[in-house]
Parts: structure tokens; C-alpha cells; sequence
């Protein structure tokens, strides 16, 4: 039989050791010994790191273990991360079919699917929406205000879903067919839908956060590209331009234009700088309905059927892709992402039609409308 003997780890003791801490024993880690309980006692703070680090459980750790589709080939940098369980709204709280839905499936929208008419909104109904709108415009503000470095897009989820109780507002998302959060996250290449996880956005990143919030019987919906840290020149270039595109998309918006026109001034200003128009995302009618008619594409020569008219709520929503337009779906069933991994950006308001125009129901209420991102270029 033979002994271990090495020096004792406590810094500055330096006497011959032949205890080891049973931890490091236990999790396969070379040497740590002590030369007494008392060293390893006043040890402890320090050494238990290593064990720390040994299991994954360093909070610092930059690295993500987490691979729940081990065959799924990326096509950007970008990885999941683990989710945080399902949140809860308070049952004071009025909400949508779907909400309750086994299936998260909305009844009320598949009611009228199919049907390209579009609900022409009273004067009752047009406050109401206003509201939900103000509201959503509320909570994407808090959204805003904390994408920041280090902060997880779980953290933004969860700010985004107390903002919505605490404004009495079902946050929309969650369990429309079964969307496991309350807002969608899409980070980088992202183009929509992304799932909040833990993963820490990092300098550098553009998040983009989607929010919806259904108040007293009505859904208001906006998203915008938020910059994280510092962000390449080339990237702010990409946010510019999608915020550019939604605004040309917005003036031409009046009762008489086509549905259809709006997609030929968001492809043509796209275009001219370089990027391209995602074809498989489009605007949606909304109201009571969260999705509904009309069906608005942002690309150019669509076929998309209808005429604005006074009372119409829609949104426009445009996401520009720096490379191809064309998407991919990770298994998770609801994370677009480029095909080509390359980043994307978008912006939406929900838009009611006036009589001379539109009015821009989620509009910004402060720094003169404009989007977050603007307060930090230069
Ligand atoms: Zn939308
Ligand atoms: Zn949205």
C-alpha cells in the first residue's frame, strides 16, 4: 500500500498534505490536498470554484453544452439555449381562445379563415384598439430598456410578461399555438419567432423583441431591432434601412391604395441598398383576431388581395435579410433563421386607416417617435 502526500492548497501554508477534499476526489480532480480540517475549512470559499467550474456550473462560462438537435446543421453562429419554464397569467386577467386551448389553437381566427373580407372597425372597436396599442407600445418600452449586454432574452420575457399584468394585458404569444413565451426574441440572424432562452446577449448582438398584448378584447402588436453594445457599421446600416422601410411603407397608407403596393416600396428601398425582403413573414390584419385579413407581403409584385379602406387595422412589418431572402426552421418549430446565416432585421406597428391616412396605433410616445435604436447611432 502506499501513500499520497502533496503540498497543502491553502496559499502561503505550504506543509506537506496527505488529506484530500472529497468533492475533488469524488469529481475526478487531481491533487487538492490540505495538511489539516482547518485548512481546508478556511480553504473552502476559494476551492469550491473548482468544483464549480469542473460541473459547468460557473455562471461566467461562456460556452453553451446545451445541443437539443444534435443532427439539425445551423446556418449561423447563433445556439439555443435552455428555456425557462412556461409563465402564468393571473386568471383576472382576460384572454384570448387559445389561451386555454389544448392545442393553442385559435378557434375565432379559423372561423373566418379562408375569407379575404376585411372588418371594417367602429368607432368603439377603433378605442379599443388604440388602448391595446398604447399598452403594447408601454410594454415594448420596458423591453427596450433592458436589452443590454450580459442580460438573458429569458430576463426580457419575463419583464415583458409582468408588464403585461401589470397593465391588465394577456400577453399574446403565449400558448398561440402553443408559442411557449410571452414575446418572440430574435436575436442576429434570427428573423422572427425566436423562443426566449438564457442564453446572455452580447456586444454586438441586434435583438429584436415582439410584442402583443390583447386588452379587453383587443390585440395591439409591434416589434423593434434593438442594437446591443456596440454594433458593426454594417449591421446599423441593416437596422436603418428595415426602420427605412417600414416608415416608405407607412406614407403611402390611405384609403383606395392597394394591400398590395406596400410590399413594391418596401423590395424597392430594401433593394437599393443591398438587402433583400423575407417572403415567408407578412403583415396581418388584427383586431380581435390576432392574425386575420388582410394578408400583407412585404415583397414586390405580391398578389395580396384588398383595397384600405377607413376602419382597417393592419400591421406592416418588414424583415430585411443582409444575404438570401429565403429561411430555415429549427426544430423547435418556431425559430426562423436565414438560410444563409447572415443577419436580419425588422419593424412593426400596427397601422389603423383614417380618412385622409393612417394613424401609427404603437407609435413611440417620446424622442419625437422615433425607434429605440436611433437614440444611440453616433
Ligand atoms: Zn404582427
Ligand atoms: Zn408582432
Amino acid at each position: 500500500m502506499s501513500m499520497a502526500f502533496g503540498m497543502c492548497e491553502t496559499p502561503g501554508c505550504n506543509a506537506v498534505a496527505s488529506l484530500r477534499c472529497p468533492t475533488c476526489l469524488e469529481i475526478g480532480i487531481k491533487g487538492s490536498y490540505f495538511c489539516s480540517q482547518d485548512c481546508f475549512k478556511g480553504s473552502w470559499k476559494t476551492h469550491k470554484v473548482i468544483h464549480q467550474i469542473a460541473k459547468g456550473e460557473n455562471g461566467n462560462k461562456k460556452s453553451n453544452e446545451y445541443n437539443p438537435w444534435p443532427s439539425y446543421h445551423y446556418t449561423g453562429k447563433l445556439r439555443p439555449y435552455k428555456k425557462e419554464p412556461r409563465r402564468s397569467v393571473p386568471d383576472h386577467i382576460g384572454r384570448p381562445d387559445y389561451a386555454t386551448h389544448p392545442e393553442g389553437i385559435p378557434l375565432s381566427e379559423h372561423a373566418v379563415r379562408g375569407s379575404a373580407q376585411i372588418k371594417v372597425l367602429d368607432d368603439e372597436e377603433i378605442e379599443g384598439m388604440r388602448v391595446a396599442c398604447k399598452l403594447g407600445r408601454e410594454v415594448l418600452d420596458e423591453a427596450a430598456r433592458a436589452c443590454q449586454v450580459g442580460v438573458t432574452t429569458a430576463e426580457i420575457d419575463r419583464i415583458v410578461h409582468e408588464a403585461c399584468i401589470e397593465r391588465n394585458c394577456y400577453p399574446s404569444p403565449l400558448n398561440y399555438h402553443q408559442f411557449p413565451a410571452s414575446c418572440c426574441t430574435s436575436v442576429n440572424e434570427v428573423i422572427c419567432h425566436g423562443i426566449p432562452d438564457t442564453r446572455p446577449l452580447e456586444d454586438g448582438d441586434i435583438c429584436n423583441v415582439d410584442v402583443t398584448v390583447y386588452h379587453n378584447g383587443f390585440h395591439g402588436d409591434l416589434n423593434e431591432t434593438f442594437f446591443v453594445g456596440n454594433v458593426k457599421p454594417e449591421v446599423k446600416k441593416l437596422v436603418q434601412v428595415t426602420y427605412e422601410c417600414l416608415s416608405k411603407a407607412i406614407d403611402i397608407v390611405r384609403p383606395g391604395e392597394k394591400y398590395r403596393e406596400i410590399g413594391n416600396v418596401i423590395q424597392k428601398h430594401a433593394q437599393a441598398h443591398g438587402f433583400s425582403v423575407v417572403r415567408n413573414y407578412c403583415g396581418h390584419g388584427i383586431h380581435r383576431l390576432f392574425h386575420t385579413a388582410p394578408n400583407v407581403p412585404h415583397y414586390a409584385k405580391n398578389k395580396a388581395v384588398g383595397i384600405m379602406k377607413p376602419g382597417h387595422c393592419f400591421t406592416i412589418e418588414p424583415m430585411i435579410s443582409q444575404g438570401t431572402w429565403r429561411d430555415d426552421t429549427w426544430p423547435d418549430n418556431w425559430t426562423a433563421v436565414t438560410a444563409d446565416g447572415q443577419l436580419s432585421a425588422q419593424f412593426e406597428q400596427t397601422l389603423l386607416v383614417t380618412q385622409t391616412g393612417c394613424d401609427i396605433l404603437t407609435k413611440r410616445c417620446t424622442n419625437d417617435g422615433k425607434p429605440w435604436f436611433m437614440d444611440k447611432l453616433k
